[in-house]
């Protein structure tokens, strides 16, 4: 893989999956990597110190994926300092656990707006250029719960089922223009998001991973960089799911 030349904008690259990708980027030649984050600016400004360090053009910006204001604001200013973005990983993404009978409007619009309407306001923001140019991948961060379900995370799940059908929408309508648009559902990786999934369970989870354990960020951030790569050219519209076997 050789991303030499591209401009990468990954949303939710302040921790876990999103930050490994933009090392992944880097480690693969990546001209210049955006880093969108909301609240965890140290974190973001520490990996652009990374970044920089290793000879990467890196900018950590901060937008709320919910806002088109901000969202365009973010895009605006990585189109200033880096030139248009070549790829989008669109990550960012939060989880809510609860019965849905329990589940507010507010808080189904907050799982509905981060994990699905911000995919919607990256991508408007992106593509007019990567359209023009005839070149473009994006890759959307969905979960095996959008596959199959989750019980007491019924808007989680509908939100990442929701990317899905956004991917597979995109993919067929970019396609004459030469943009790429895929999808990675991962299976339970070891991230903050585990954070409130007590330690047993977490090991009931891996015994029941036919792989016999949690996935790792770097897992899902190989998967993003080969579905972007020249080596993917021929790849769109597709779920891929990275879940150790757990959904099959
Ligand atoms: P994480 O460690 O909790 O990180 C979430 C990231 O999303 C953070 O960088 C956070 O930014 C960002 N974010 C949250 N709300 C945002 C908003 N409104 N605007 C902009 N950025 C926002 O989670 P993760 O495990 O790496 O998850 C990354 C993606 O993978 C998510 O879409 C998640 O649903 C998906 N996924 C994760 C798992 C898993 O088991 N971990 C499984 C399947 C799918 P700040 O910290 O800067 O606020």
């Amino acid at each position: 893989m050789d991303f030499r030349g591209k401009t990468v904008l990954i949303t939710g690259a302040s921790r876990g999956i999103g930050a490994e990708c933009a090392l992944e980027f880097a480690r693969n030649g990546a001209s210049a990597i955006v880093i969108g984050y909301h609240k965890s600016e140290d974190q973001a400004l520490a990996l652009e110190a990374t970044l920089r360090d290793a000879g990467v053009n890196a900018m950590a910006l901060r937008a709320d994926v919910r806002s088109a204001r901000q969202v365009a604001a973010m895009f605006q200013k990585a189109n200033a300092a880096f030139g248009p973005v070549h790829i989008l990983i669109n990550n960012a993404g939060i989880s809510r656990f609860g019965l849905f009978t329990d589940i507010g409007e507010e808080e189904w619009d907050e799982v509905m707006d981060t994990n699905c309407k911000g995919m919607y306001l990256c991508c408007k923001e992106a593509l007019p250029h990567m359209i023009s140019d005839k070149d473009g991948a994006i890759v959307n961060i969905s979960s095996m719960w959008g596959q199959v379900g989750a019980s007491c995370e019924v808007h989680y799940s509908a939100s990442k089922a929701a990317v899905i059908g956004l991917t597979k929408a995109l993919a067929k309508e970019l396609g004459p223009s030469n943009v790429r648009v895929n999808c990675v559902a991962p299976g339970v990786i070891q991230t903050d998001m585990l954070a409130n999934v007590a330690p047993d369970i977490q090991r009931e989870l891996a015994e029941d991973t036919p792989l016999m354990r949690l996935g790792t960020p770097g897992d899902i951030a190989k998967t993003v960089c080969f579905l972007c790569a020249r080596e993917a050219g021929f790849i769109t519209g597709q779920v891929l799911g990275v879940n150790g076997g757990f959904v099959i």
